[in-house]
């Protein structure tokens, strides 16, 4: 489903990611995390072309994304992204924020789109709010609306960037359950996150990433299972957060 190749860029003379190279097979939840700076959300936003790269090759169903003749609207809208602070439309309501890219961009007509957008807000459990405004819900109810409306568009892949730790402890399990869920209905899924309950619960593979480079990408089991065999930098890393 997608494939990183060897994949590096530079901002300027700092090397961000150094020769990434894994992939996502249809299905599968892959987890990424590592520390701060790692280069987590630089390799994920490489993913659907929100950061160029100088080196290597991503395809997303054998469709380059480097390659300058790629639609990269098109290959944009099969892939869902939800960030860490949930990015709606302050200024237009839930249920506008989840119709206006399924007609703008798939030219659905209004009716479908909302029949859509109302289907997948229940499913977040939150359809009673589809008049309301973003400002008027809180952070994970928002972030929920963020994957709904994602999810509006048939991605052919979920990618994920912290998506709850901008959120109060309290909330940060109702939007876990949706992910969860997602997640054993058989989405594929790239996350970068350091909910290691969430990984423990639904990985197939965890990548652990450490000044730009992929350091292990390994099973769950493997990572969870057997310290002993990870990194050095990774169980300092797990020693902090477990
Ligand atoms: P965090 O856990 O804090 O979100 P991360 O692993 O997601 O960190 P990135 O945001 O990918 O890390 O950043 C990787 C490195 O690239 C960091 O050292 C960061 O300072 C640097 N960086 C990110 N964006 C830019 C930019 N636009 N220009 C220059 N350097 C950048
Ligand atoms: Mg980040």
């Amino acid at each position: 489903m997608i494939q990183i190749n060897n994949v590096s860029k530079w901002y300027g003379e700092f090397q961000v990611l150094t020769d990434c190279t894994t992939e996502v097979k249809k299905g599968e939840v892959v987890v990424v995390c590592g520390p701060s700076g790692s280069g987590k959300s630089t390799l994920i936003k490489t993913v659907n072309a929100l950061e160029p790269f100088q080196k290597g090759e991503i395809l997303v169903e054998g469709v380059s994304v480097g390659d300058p003749k790629t639609n990269l609207p098109k290959l944009r809208s099969r892939v869902g992204m939800v960030f860490q602070h949930f990015e709606l439309f302050p200024h237009l309501s839930i249920t506008d924020n989840l119709i206006i890219a399924q007609m703008k961009v798939l030219g659905r007509g209004r009716d479908e789109a909302m029949d859509k957008g109302l289907k997948l807000l229940d499913r977040v459990g939150l359809k009673a709010h589809a008049h309301k405004f973003p400002g008027q819900l809180s952070g994970g109810q928002q972030q929920r609306v963020a994957i709904a409306r994602a999810l509006a568009m048939d991605p052919i892949v979920m990618l994920f960037d912290e998506p709850t730790s901008a959120l109060d402890p309290e909330m940060v399990n109702e939007v876990l359950d949706v992910m969860v869920e997602l997640a054993q209905e058989g989405m594929t899924m790239m996350c970068v996150t350091h909910e290691m309950g969430f990984a423990r619960k639904v990985a197939s593979r965890v990548i652990f990433m450490d000044r730009g480079q992929i350091v292990e990408d390994c099973s769950k089991d493997d990572f969870f299972g057997h310290l002993d065999a990870r990194s050095e930098r990774a169980r300092q890393f797990l020693s902090k957060i477990l």
